[in-house]
């Protein structure tokens, strides 16, 4: 499982641009959705042969927090809560603030070691300004310069190196229960969804210990198939809330994604939603996990507005990138709907472990590409020679072609539909990768 690494600090001190440059080796991979922008607060990263998600706390929590000091500790109650790795990101232009010296003394209490890094630092003729953060009490703090890449390789190995290398893919065992993970904001009935799952009568359950130390999974059989829901401890562990924010964490829900195959998203459909939704939505996207909208509460909803055309539009609205995932509306409460959830989970599950073979994709790709030409690359046709699934888990595929760089996204895009038209894949996401003739 990927570790995941968490950028604390005061705002402007540069998290945002680290996080770009940190991230940025990303955007080579491709996605199904390309030219779709969006605010990105938790992202894949990697170096050399190490990969991490990357979380900016500075964005996933709202301002509402009574002051800025008290929003800043929260960032980091949540942070240390659930981070393999803690980033200190301080302004080596503007020196020492007191919310410096406030983040490293919580990191202290806590017992969290981390990394202080001091931005802004753009050559090393600025290095100087590195003596003031040794009154910090940090043993070693790293200059670095988010903007022009000053001291960036070298930070990153000293990051990575504890990490785990990248393990070969092996993809999804065919035979292992479907592996779920519920998402959502706090609220959304998560809780209530897994406690009702985990108590209907004709359901076998029993607790599995997860991959990770205290998490714990719960196996669920029903309709003689198993269903493996991800962190349902966590989930299932209410009460005792002692800060507002430490009732859900974003990097939980993370790790969850990581290692499921389907994700639950859940919304309140009396509220509609949410930005935190969709973030965690987009980050399943990015990470390529089946996805399917669960509108709870559908019980609130008055009988005039239960509109479930609406209830899509809406979220088609909102997650644009998320148009394969399908939509329930279900009440957790009074247990409507809630085991449609599971043949739902079996046709999103069955599209994302499909394998197709190679002469059936290259004669979609063939008629595609007859059908709709790309259009000229410096007076040049781009030609398509080759296409083959090279994974599974989302689908992915590769085309073997002359210019690969030179593909326009819309035309990607052309083929990515194709693609799902012909084989029926409308409900997962898939991957198309080009690669050059070797
Ligand atoms: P955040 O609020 O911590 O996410 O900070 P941002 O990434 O938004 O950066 C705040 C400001 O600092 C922006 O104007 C950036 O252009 C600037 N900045 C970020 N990194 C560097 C850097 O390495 N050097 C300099 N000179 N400016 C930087
Ligand atoms: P979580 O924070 O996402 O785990 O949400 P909870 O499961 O704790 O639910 C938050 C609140 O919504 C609780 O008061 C639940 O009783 C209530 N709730 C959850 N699901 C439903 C539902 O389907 N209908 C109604 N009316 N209330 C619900």
């Amino acid at each position: 499982m990927k570790p995941v690494v968490a950028l604390v600090g005061r705002p402007n001190v540069g998290k945002s641009t680290l996080f770009n440059r940190m991230t940025r080796s990303r955007d080579a991979i491709v996605d199904d959705m390309p030219g779709v922008t969006r605010d990105r607060h938790f992202g894949d990263a990697r170096w050399e042969d190490k990969s991490f998600i990357l979380v900016d706390t500075g964005g996933f929590l709202s301002n509402d927090a009574d002051s800025f000091a008290s929003h800043i500790r929260a960032q980091v109650e949540l942070a240390l809560e659930d981070a393999d790795y803690v980033v200190l990101v301080v302004d080596g232009k503007s020196g020492i603030s007191y919310y410096d010296r406030d983040l490293v003394e919580l990191l202290r209490a806590r017992g969290k070691s981390f990394f202080c890094l001091v931005n802004k630092i753009d050559g090393e003729k600025h290095e100087v300004a590195l003596n003031d953060f040794y009154a910090l009490g940090v043993e070693e703090p790293f200059p670095l310069s988010a903007e022009h890449g000053y001291g960036f390789s070298d930070f990153m190995d000293v990051l990575t190196a504890d990490m785990p290398c990248d393990g070969v893919d092996e993809g999804i065992q065919p035979e292992g229960p479907v592996r779920v993970a519920v998402v959502g904001r706090p609220n959304a009935g998560k809780s209530s969804l897994i406690n009702r799952l985990l108590g209907e009568e004709r359901m076998v359950v029993s607790e599995v210990a997860g991959t990770t130390r205290d998490s714990v999974d719960s196996l669920v059989r029903f309709g003689g198939k198993s269903y493996l829901f991800i962190d349902t401890a966590g989930i299932r562990r209410k009460g005792k809330v002692t800060h507002r924010v430490e009732k859900y964490s974003v990097i939980k829900a993370l790790k969850s994604l990581e290692r499921c195959e389907v994700a639950l998203v859940l919304l309140d459909a009396a509220e509609g939603v949410t930005d935190q939704d969709v973030r965690v939505a987009g980050y399943a996207s990015d990470r390529g996990c089946g996805c399917i909208f669960v509108c709870n509460k559908w019980d609130l909803v008055p009988p005039e507005k239960k509109d479930v055309k609406r209830m899509k539009e809406d979220i088609g609205m909102e997650a644009k990138f998320l148009g394969y995932a399908p939509v329930l509306t279900i009440s957790a409460l009074t247990g409507q709907r809630v085991t449609k959830l599971f043949p739902m989970i079996d046709k999103v599950h069955e599209q994302y472990i499909t394998q197709v073979s190679t002469s059936h994709l290259n004669r979609i790709i063939e008629d595609a590409t007859a059908r709709t030409e790309p259009s000229l690359h410096n007076g040049k046709r781009i030609k398509f020679y080759f296409a083959s699934q090279v994974k599974n888990a989302p689908p992915t595929f590769a085309l073997v072609t002359n210019y690969p760089d030179a593909i326009h996204f819309s035309y990607k895009r052309y083929l990515v539909n194709q693609i799902r038209e012909a084989l029926g894949l409308d409900m997962t996401p898939i991957r198309v990768e080009f690669r050059e003739r070797s």
